[in-house]
C-alpha cells in the first residue's frame, strides 16, 4: 500500500531528564518565596530518577514505595498546594527526582510533568528548616508548520492513515468546508485534499497541533480554498482565496460522518407503515449515539417525545427556514423550548425512538413552514473580509497557500500506487 510522506511523530512527552536543564534555567522563584541562591545545585544526571505514576497510586504511596519518609512527603505536599494541587496528578504522568547522594535516599528536588506544556518543580530550600518551594514552570511552545496531502480511496479516515495523518485533522478539515461539502455524502474516490497545519513543539518534541492554516478540497468538479484569518474578536475564520467567507447559513449536514440511506421523496413505501407516503426529510445512517449537530444558529421551538418522531427538536433559524432532528437516542443536556443554539451545536444524539426500523436521523427542513429537500441547495454566505483588512489578508493568503504541497505528489501516488524519489 501507499506509504507517502509518513510523518515522523513520536508524540510522547519529553523525559523528565531532557526537560530538566531548560526547566531549571526557566525556574523563577515568585516574590516572598526563597530566591535563587538558596535553590537545589545541579545534580549529577546519576542522581537523577526517573518514573511514571501508576494507576490507582496515589502521590503519597508512590513517594513512599521509593523510601522517602512520610515528614518529609507530606512537605512537598503542602509546598505544591497553592501552586497545583498534586491529587490531581492522573495516572501516567511522568516525574523525576534528583537526589543529594548516588544512594538516593535524600530528595532534593521533584520535577513532575504535569501538563504537555507545563511542568511542576518542587525544591528543597537549602536552609536548616529543610522547606520546599514549588514553582511551576510553563514550557515554551514553539511552532512549526507541517504538510499533508491525500486521496480518497475509500474513506477521508482512510486517506489520512494512509499518509500517517491524525484522524483528527481530517476532522478539523471537514469544519474547514463544512459550508462548502456534505462529507456524509459527497465524498468520492480520488477526491483529493491538502492542508497546511501548525504543529506544537516543546523540548524537541511534538506535543500536539495547532490550527489549520490554508487547505483545499478538490473533488474532481469543484475544488475549495479555506484560509485563516483573524477578524475582529479572538475567533479567527476561514476564507476563500478572494476573501469571500466560507460560512454560510446553515452547514451541509447535521452529523459529521454518516451517510445519507434515504432521500427527500414524495412517494416511498414505508418500511414501518408498509403504506406509500412521501419522506419528507432525509435520512443518515448511523451508530447509535453518533452527535447531531443543528446545520444554522436559532431557537429551538420543540424539544420532547413526539410520537412516531421519537425524540425530536425542531430548531426556527430565521423568519423562512426551520429544521427538524428525529428519532434522537437523547438530547444534549441543558435545552429546553426557548433556547438558543449556535451553528454546529451538538443538540442530541442518533437513536432509533418512534417508529424506526434502526439507527438514524431523520433530517427535516421547512421553507416558509412547508417540507422542502435541503440537499444541493444554496444558501447565502457570511459577511466576507472587510474593505479595509483585504489588501492585508491577500497577502497573507497568497502567502500561506504557496506553503500547500504540491497536487503532483498526490497525483503521482494515485496513478502508481507508490512513491519513488
Ligand atoms: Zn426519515
Amino acid at each position: 500500500m501507499v506509504n507517502l510522506r509518513t510523518a515522523t511523530l513520536s508524540a510522547g512527552l519529553c523525559l523528565l531528564a531532557a526537560c530538566k536543564p531548560q526547566a531549571s534555567n526557566e525556574a523563577k522563584a515568585p516574590p516572598g518565596t526563597q530566591s535563587q541562591e538558596v535553590r537545589a545545585q545541579e545534580v549529577p544526571t546519576s542522581y537523577v530518577s526517573e518514573h511514571a505514576f501508576e494507576k490507582g497510586s496515589s502521590f503519597y504511596n508512590s513517594l513512599r514505595a521509593l523510601e522517602i519518609d512520610s515528614a518529609t512527603i507530606l512537605k512537598i505536599v503542602e509546598s505544591a498546594k497553592k501552586v497545583f494541587p498534586l491529587q490531581e496528578i492522573g495516572a501516567g504522568t511522568r516525574y523525576s527526582i534528583s537526589w543529594s547522594n548516588e544512594a538516593k535516599t535524600d530528595p532534593i528536588s521533584i520535577e513532575l510533568r504535569i501538563a504537555a506544556d507545563s511542568s511542576l518543580l518542587i525544591e528543597r530550600n537549602n536552609d536548616s528548616d529543610l522547606e520546599w518551594t514549588a514553582t511551576k514552570n510553563v514550557l515554551p511552545v514553539s511552532i512549526q508548520r507541517k504538510t499533508f496531502i491525500g486521496v480518497v480511496d475509500s474513506s477521508l479516515w482512510e486517506s489520512a492513515d494512509l499518509v500517517g495523518m491524525d484522524p483528527n485533522l481530517i476532522t478539523s478539515l471537514t469544519e474547514v468546508f463544512a459550508w462548502q461539502v456534505d462529507f456524509t455524502r459527497q465524498v468520492r474516490r480520488g477526491d483529493r485534499w491538502r492542508l497546511t497545519v501548525e504543529q506544537k513543539i516543546v523540548n524537541d518534541q511534538v506535543i500536539g497541533w495547532g490550527n489549520i492554516l490554508a487547505a483545499e478540497y478538490d473533488n474532481g468538479s469543484q475544488s475549495f480554498t479555506g484560509v485563516r484569518f483573524p477578524q475582529i474578536g479572538p475567533n479567527a475564520s476561514y476564507y476563500a482565496s478572494n476573501g469571500n467567507s466560507l460560512k454560510q447559513l446553515f452547514i451541509k449536514s447535521p452529523l459529521k460522518f454518516g451517510r445519507v440511506t434515504s432521500g427527500f421523496s414524495k412517494g416511498r413505501f414505508h418500511p414501518v407503515l408498509k403504506i406509500m407516503r412521501p419522506h419528507n426529510g432525509v435520512d443518515y445512517g448511523a451508530p447509535v449515539g453518533t452527535p447531531i449537530m443543528t446545520i444554522g444558529a436559532g431557537t429551538i421551538v420543540e424539544v420532547g417525545p413526539h410520537g412516531g418522531s421519537g425524540n425530536m427538536i425542531k430548531i426556527q433559524h430565521n423568519g423562512t427556514y426551520a429544521t427538524a432532528y428525529l428519532h434522537m437516542s437523547r438530547f444534549a443536556p441543558g435545552l429546553r423550548k426557548g433556547s438558543k443554539v449556535e451553528q454546529g451545536q451538538v443538540i442530541g444524539y442518533v437513536g432509533t425512538t418512534g417508529l424506526s426500523t434502526g439507527p438514524h436521523l431523520h433530517f427535516a427542513f421547512y421553507e416558509n413552514g412547508v417540507y422542502v429537500d435541503p440537499l444541493g441547495r444554496k444558501f447565502p454566505s457570511a459577511d466576507p473580509i472587510a474593505k479595509n483588512a483585504l489588501p492585508g489578508f491577500l497577502k497573507e493568503a497568497s502567502n500561506v497557500l504557496r506553503t500547500l504541497p504540491d497536487w503532483n505528489v498526490a497525483q503521482h501516488v494515485e496513478s502508481n500506487g507508490e512513491r519513488t524519489n
